[in-house]
């Protein structure tokens, strides 16, 4: 039995200590109770649940590596007990996998590339959409993914195998928004394009800026766009919105 059942709506991300993810929570916290996944950066999801908690909004840190079964297993299972809800699942962790050219790849690189932005995002998927869907015991819910522009444009010389690793999020996005749509589960996708955060540390030094003349809009993202997107699709405004994208990009 949950020791508290949330009265508010309950929001897991995963990947929700920095960067997009962080935004994500930063902008949830009005109208959610939010469940931070980590991995690696547990001192800074404590950080951030610290800074969004108060009488009304309860926050968890919750450690799980999202390419691991067991763990996510752990996480869901945990999460339940504390909240004893679930409403929106945000798929946000990824990597990048390495950088360069089709030379670079290697067996372990891509398999770790899978099993962190394909595999994980199925498996929380699952446990979310297994706990929300209205012909079990769930009252309906909303999950987004959050992919990459690179998934259409191929990201050729840097991260052609990142791009193709979102290529898949993005088709798990459109199956599963039909399989869920009849049990109340809706599935869509964010793509973001440039965006400021640590996520350009895996490229060498000055990728942002050297990509900023490619973006229409003459400027990167912030984090804080990309969370506008997320929280707009599991919104009561996009009700009928389900298997559908938002590219955040600038145009690009
Ligand atoms: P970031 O600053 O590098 O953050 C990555 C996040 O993913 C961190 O919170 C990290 O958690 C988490 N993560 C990584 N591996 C994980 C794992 N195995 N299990 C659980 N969490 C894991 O990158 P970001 O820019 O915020 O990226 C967030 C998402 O946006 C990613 O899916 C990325 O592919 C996508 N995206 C970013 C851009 C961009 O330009 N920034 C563009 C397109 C798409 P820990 O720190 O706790 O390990």
């Amino acid at each position: 039995m949950p020791s508290h059942t949330s009265k508010r709506p309950v929001m897991l991300i995963t990947g929700g200590s920095r960067g997009i993810g962080a935004a994500i929570a930063r902008g949830a916290a009005t109208d959610y109770d939010l469940v931070l996944n980590y991995h690696t950066s547990g001192d800074a999801a404590e950080r951030i649940a610290v800074e969004l908690r108060t009488d009304t909004c309860r926050v968890e840190p919750m450690p799980a590596d999202v390419a691991d079964e067991a763990q996510v297993l752990e996480m869901f299972a945990a999460a339940e007990e504390t909240f004893g809800r679930l409403d929106v699942l945000v798929n946000n962790a990824g990597i990048a996998g390495g950088y360069g050219p089709l030379d670079v790849v290697t067996g372990p690189m891509l398999n770790r590339l899978w099993a962190v932005n394909v595999t994980g995002a199925f498996l929380c998927a699952r446990e979310a959409a297994a706990r929300m869907r209205t012909d079990r015991s769930g009252h309906g819910g909303s999950i987004v993914n959050v992919s990459s522009r690179a998934a259409t444009l191929g990201s050729p010389g840097e991260w052609v195998h990142y791009a193709a690793s979102k290529g898949a999020l993005d088709t798990m996005t459109i199956g599963l928004a039909k399989e869920l749509a009849p049990v109340g589960v809706r599935v869509n996708g964010v793509r973001p394009g440039l965006i400021e955060s640590d996520f350009h540390l895996h490229a060498p030094p000055g990728r942002v800026e050297r990509l900023r003349p490619t973006v229409p809009m003459q400027r990167a993202g912030t984090v804080g766009d990309v969370a506008a997107a997320v929280l707009w699709l599991v919104s009561s405004a996009a009700g009928y919105v389900t298997g559908t994208f938002i590219d955040v990009a600038g145009g690009r």
